[in-house]
């Protein structure tokens, strides 16, 4: 693949890294490192060019959702411990101790399987327990219903596991309601209570962990083992629209830009696009830019009045979006033509457009934004 601006490219900025990563570390106020999370290729930042810089200002632990993801880090040559924080089939447990990885635990059940293939094996494979504050997703329910607090002690005595950690998840972290707030706290609690519960019976937890990306910029005074930011150190917040508690200054690391192809002067009452639902009020000069949503850009975003930026200005969508092209009107704009870029999200001069607005506008959430943006977009790493 070609890794210049073809069509349409992401400018990963790897240099702004290090800024958000002093950012997060202002804005925690107990000890915790940084768990880098590069999953899903570091939300298509490129899991491991970013997690090399990360590796290189410090973070010496990183987070992932699969073992793939993981061989892909030590392929690249991370050599700093890689928790695989979702589930790895039976099958691929060899791999585990074959690439020093740490296993996220699941329930007591997973636990034990590991656990047999381990001393079947005769390793002992490193893990962190999962717990379910809240979240109802995996890891050993410990919420006020059900505690089950034998369940991690039991995974502590398995001799073929070193459990050398242990954590949760929050589900509103984000989120500054009184229910929400009410909600983390008691997860918090939960958390400290399995904790207290695991020091009473002698048992030496490991390192402890539970902040989001939200959770550090709402709980910064969580003083655990790390903190596991995705979003914070790809320099990316919410828009005013969420409320927080703390005032960061990050960086977006990644922009998406994309070249117009053509331009073209409408007049009125010509159509534009599939379904024909942008109709000319009156002579428009259009600009035809080579990206759809088959890069990932969001087709929920036709006929919304979306904008992309083009020589610092907004020029709106119009029309449904195509596949691999859409339109958007530069009737406002001078001099546009072939060859010009468009930024998708980015700056362009004074006018930024944050992925935030993309995603609110196409009614999804930045994690999403990132994830589908298609493989056959290249990334230019500056
Ligand atoms: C994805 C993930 C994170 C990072 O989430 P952000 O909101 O991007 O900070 C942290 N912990 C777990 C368990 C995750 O799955």
């Amino acid at each position: 693949m070609l890794t210049s601006n073809t069509r349409s490219w992401l400018e990963i900025h790897v240099s702004r890294i290090e800024h958000n990563v002093a950012e997060i570390q202002k804005l925690l106020l107990g000890t915790n490192k940084i768990m880098g999370i590069v999953k899903a290729n570091a939300y298509g930042h490129g899991d491991v060019v970013c997690a090399k810089e990360l590796e290189r200002i410090g973070i010496d632990f990183f987070g992932v959702s699969s073992v793939d993801e993981a061989l892909s880090l030590r392929e690249g040559g991370i050599s700093s411990p890689i928790l695989i924080l979702g589930y790895t089939p039976p099958v691929h447990f060899p791999l585990l101790k074959k690439y020093r990885l740490t296993q996220t635990i699941l329930s007591l059940e997973y636990a034990k399987k590991l656990n047999a293939y381990a001393l079947a094996h005769d390793e002992c494979i490193d893990v962190h327990v999962k717990l379910d504050t809240g979240m109802s997703r995996i890891g050993i329910v410990t919420q006020s219903h059900a505690y089950h607090i034998e369940e991690v002690k039991a995974v502590y005595a398995l001799k073929g596991l070193h459990a050398c950690g242990i954590f949760s998840h929050f589900p509103v972290s984000d989120d500054l309601g009184e229910d929400a707030q009410a909600f983390t706290k008691h997860q918090i609690e939960l958390f400290e209570q399995v904790l207290a519960d695991l020091k009473q019976a002698g048992i030496e937890v490991g390192l402890r962990h539970i902040q989001n990306s939200y959770g550090i910029l709402n709980y910064p005074d969580l003083d655990y083992d790390y903190a596991r930011p995705g979003l914070l150190w790809m320099g990316i917040t919410s828009d005013d629209e969420i409320a927080i508690k703390t005032n960061p200054d990050f960086l977006p690391v990644m922009e998406w830009k994309a070249n117009v192809s053509l331009v073209k002067t409408i007049e009125k009452g010509v159509t534009v696009s599939y379904g024909r639902h942008y109709k000319a009020s009156e002579t428009r000069r259009i600009a035809t830019l080579s990206v759809g949503y088959a890069d990932g850009y969001p087709r929920s975003l036709s006929n919304t009045h979306a904008y992309v930026l083009i020589h610092g200005k907004r020029a709106e969508i119009i029309g449904n979006i195509c596949m691999d092209q859409m339109m958007v009107d530069v009737s406002d704009i001078e001099d546009v033509k072939e060859g010009d870029v468009a930024t998708l999200f980015g700056c362009d001069g004074e006018e930024c457009l944050s992925i935030d607005t993309l995603s609110r506008n196409a009614h999804t959430i930045n994690n999403e934004t990132l994830c589908r943006i298609s493989a056959r977009v290249p990334r230019i790493y500056k």
